[in-house]
């Protein structure tokens, strides 16, 4: 009888705590308001947390998926351009469906793990895992964007004479040293001149 207890114990402990259940898994409708051209999701900080996933790796997903640049505040996410709570909350299921959900047991109780640059999603509840999807890689930034000091994610399009990777934006160039073409790199603005940018590398991504 202890055995069976003991045995018993260990199950419920090996049980989720809390969000175990996908019915009782509620992500946080977004609570959206415009600040002049900007949409600003104001408990952009709870829904990440809601989901157990970086902000930074939510965010990035958004801005990608949204196809506009823009940032963490605070507690808040903020979009250039406007998007109304549904595309915010069809943007942010589809993240809980790729990045949280297990595909097997439909328990979001996973977590990512990353090796040799394919991310790998993990179930804590089930053991289960798969690959999460491989994007296409957009560039995220809208229109007459890009500021001095700004970082920002570039697809490097073509390589220069002087053997800088150069990212096409809108109407400006975008001089990346150290990069090649097909490289995927998070630079840092650091002069504009017209229609020329000079960026400097703050992380590599990889390559499409
Ligand atoms: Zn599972």
């Amino acid at each position: 009888m202890d055995d069976y207890l003991e045995g018993l114990d260990r199950a419920l402990k090996k049980m989720p705590a809390g969000k175990g259940t996908h019915e009782r898994f509620v992500i946080p409708a977004p609570k959206v308001f415009y600040e002049g051209k900007a949409t600003v999701l104001d408990n952009f900080a709870g829904i990440a947390d809601t989901l157990n996933r970086d902000p930074d790796h939510l965010m990035k997903y958004l801005l990608q998926e949204l196809g506009t640049a823009g940032k963490i505040e605070g507690h808040r996410g903020v979009f250039q351009g406007k998007f109304t709570d549904d595309a915010l909350a069809r943007q942010i299921e589809a993240y809980f469906e790729e990045y949280v959900l297990c595909s097997e047991c439909r328990l979001p109780d996973t977590h990512l793990i990353k090796n040799d640059r394919v991310l790998t999603l993990t179930c804590d509840a089930c053991g289960a895992h798969r690959p999460v999807r491989k994007r296409k890689a957009k560039t995220i930034i809208a229109k007459d964007v890009i500021e001095e000091g700004q970082i920002y994610e570039f697809r490097v399009e073509s390589v220069g004479s002087k053997g800088d990777g150069i990212a096409k934006v809108d109407k400006y160039l975008i001089f990346i040293p150290s990069t090649t073409k097909g490289d995927m790199v998070k630079a840092k603005i650091k002069k504009i001149s017209g229609t020329l940018a000079f960026a400097e590398i703050v992380e590599r991504l990889g390559k499409v």
